[in-house]
């Protein structure tokens, strides 16, 4: 079981992206990348998996070109490693 760094409140609508990919997006307007992740930078041996959801850099690097269904631009990269793009609410690499 791995550690869940998801959120349980506040959460005004989910999109899964399929993948095991999804987007949460926040009452205070923060948009959450929910994925499977390893804590830690690469090449670092204390890396362990947890299910993270990383916020999206809104309005200072990340937007939202369309709503719904979800397109948001650029790509997303977490430090784990994971990127792709979200584009008509799924998830692609
Ligand atoms: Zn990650």
């Amino acid at each position: 079981m791995f550690a869940d760094l998801t959120p349980t409140t506040g959460v005004e609508r989910r999109v899964d992206l399929g993948d095991d990919k999804t987007l949460l997006f926040m009452d205070d307007g923060r948009v959450l990348f929910r994925h499977h992740c390893l804590t830690g930078r690469a090449g670092d041996p204390e890396r362990h998996p947890i299910i993270n959801a990383a916020a999206l850099r809104i309005g200072g690097g990340h937007t939202i070109v369309s709503d719904d269904p979800v397109t948001i631009t650029p790509s997303i990269l977490c430090e784990c490693g994971v990127h792709g793009y979200v584009t008509d609410s799924r998830w692609t690499t």
